[in-house]
């Protein structure tokens, strides 16, 4: 069925300057002008929608009747038409209660059964998109591995040219699902945060697309889904707290537009409180939270490569979500991580990379805090698959 877009435009989240929807593709030129690799993005955008089209559409639907898929379409910036064939989405949503059996009401997201096995596929469906959308064949991304696998699936399934840059140090079940879906691979003798900086030259001097997290808003854009998800399959209520992994802080910002624009619409009043989970090497957002000043992480060293990031690019935004739903941050340990991926795999049937399994670790953590109750209503999402790597688990 046809439907009409309730895109109306992006707007700059540093300076708040408005862009119709191809005046502009990465950045906020204005704010941006200074940028060079190696800082957070400045001027990163966000999709607005008609926020009072889409209620009276979702009134006139009698939204509690519509599907989950139907639901959290009526909400996407792009049309149907060019997603590619791979489906992306409609993971499940469940109590979980032996791991914790002090929390009543402790549910899991479990996103890592997305198709690639990451969270990451839900902005690289969106990217996919966008480039049949303008008709571009190639597109070249930064990635510690699960972006990279991900994109690499999504432009399989519809014969675009995905190209990785990735540090040679990346779990090799990643690196083999880039190569098996046909993208071309180059390793990087360096970091993320190398490799980002290598892929923004490369699609200057190709004129491809660019999926680097955070960069192109589509990527953020697109990991809202997760949100709604939740949202719907929640029986349209609000979770009292959603545990989010924290590298680059672009799935946390996904999970609050969700939220955000439930609120825009009026479906919801209140946000839900967010939990940024990082590793103690990687923490750069959690410290910026704290102090109020943007520093990188000193030493960013983890058996969570996921969330391995030295300076995340969606750190202004990942900061505002904490903000915005009065949320919290929390450090984790690896040697928590590790118990938390044993716990989960042990005691309720997940198999989660360290990255996923440090939401686990956090929440332990903020429960003996005191920053989470008992008896709320407490989220974990599993962002991604344990056999993506499995020298990391320490049975
Ligand atoms: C990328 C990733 C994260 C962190 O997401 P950011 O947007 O970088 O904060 C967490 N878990 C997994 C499995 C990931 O691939
Ligand atoms: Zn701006």
């Amino acid at each position: 069925m046809k439907r009409r877009l309730h895109f109306s435009h992006w707007q700059c989240t540093s300076c708040g300057r408005k862009y119709q929807r191809d005046e502009v593709t990465y950045l906020c030129p204005t704010c941006s002008i200074d940028y060079k690799p190696g800082m957070p993005l400045p001027g990163v955008l966000e999709a607005y929608l008609d926020y009072p089209a889409l209620a009276q559409e979702l009134d006139f639907a009698d939204y509690r009747n519509l599907s989950l898929k139907d639901f959290v379409q009526r909400f996407t910036v792009l049309e149907s038409r060019h997603f590619p064939p791979l489906p992306v989405g409609e993971t499940p949503f469940f109590p979980v209660r032996r791991l914790l059996p002090e929390l009543r009401n402790l549910w899991i997201k479990n996103d890592s059964l997305l198709p690639s096995g990451s969270f990451k596929d839900r902005a690289s469906v969106m990217m996919v998109a966008e480039a049949r959308r303008l008709g571009i064949s190639k597109i070249a991304c930064a990635s510690t591995g699960n972006a990279a696998s991900s994109l690499a699936a999504l432009c399989a399934s519809c014969g675009i040219q995905a190209v990785i840059f990735a540090p040679a140090s990346a779990p090799a079940a990643k690196l083999t699902q880039i190569k098996a879906h046909g993208a071309e691979l180059h390793a990087v003798d360096g970091t993320y945060d190398d490799a980002f900086k290598a892929a923004l030259e490369y699609s200057v001097a190709e004129g491809c697309l660019n999926r680097n997290t955070a960069y192109h808003p589509l990527t953020i854009e697109g990991k809202k889904s997760s949100g709604l998800e939740i949202f719907w399959q929640n029986g349209f209520k609000v979770p009292d707290w959603i545990i989010v992994p924290v590298g680059d802080g672009v799935i946390l910002a996904g999970i609050h537009k969700a939220f955000a624009d439930l609120k825009r619409t009026g479906l919801i009043e209140k946000l839900p409180r967010l939990l940024a989970v990082q590793a103690e090497s990687s923490d750069a957002i959690s410290s910026y939270w704290e102090s109020g000043v943007y520093r990188d992480a000193l030493k960013p060293q983890t058996v969570a490569d996921s969330i391995s990031v030295k300076t995340p690019s969606n750190a202004h935004w990942a900061v505002r979500t904490l903000k915005e739903t009065n949320g919290a941050a929390i450090r984790v340990s690896d040697e928590a991580i590790s118990e938390a991926q044993i716990k989960l795999a042990a005691q309720c049937g997940i198999f989660a990379e360290p990255s996923s399994a440090a939401t686990l670790a956090g929440l332990e953590a903020a429960l003996e805090q005191g920053i989470i109750k008992p008896e709320e209503q407490v989220v974990l999402l599993i962002t991604g698959h344990g056999l993506k790597d499995i020298s990391s688990f320490k049975v």
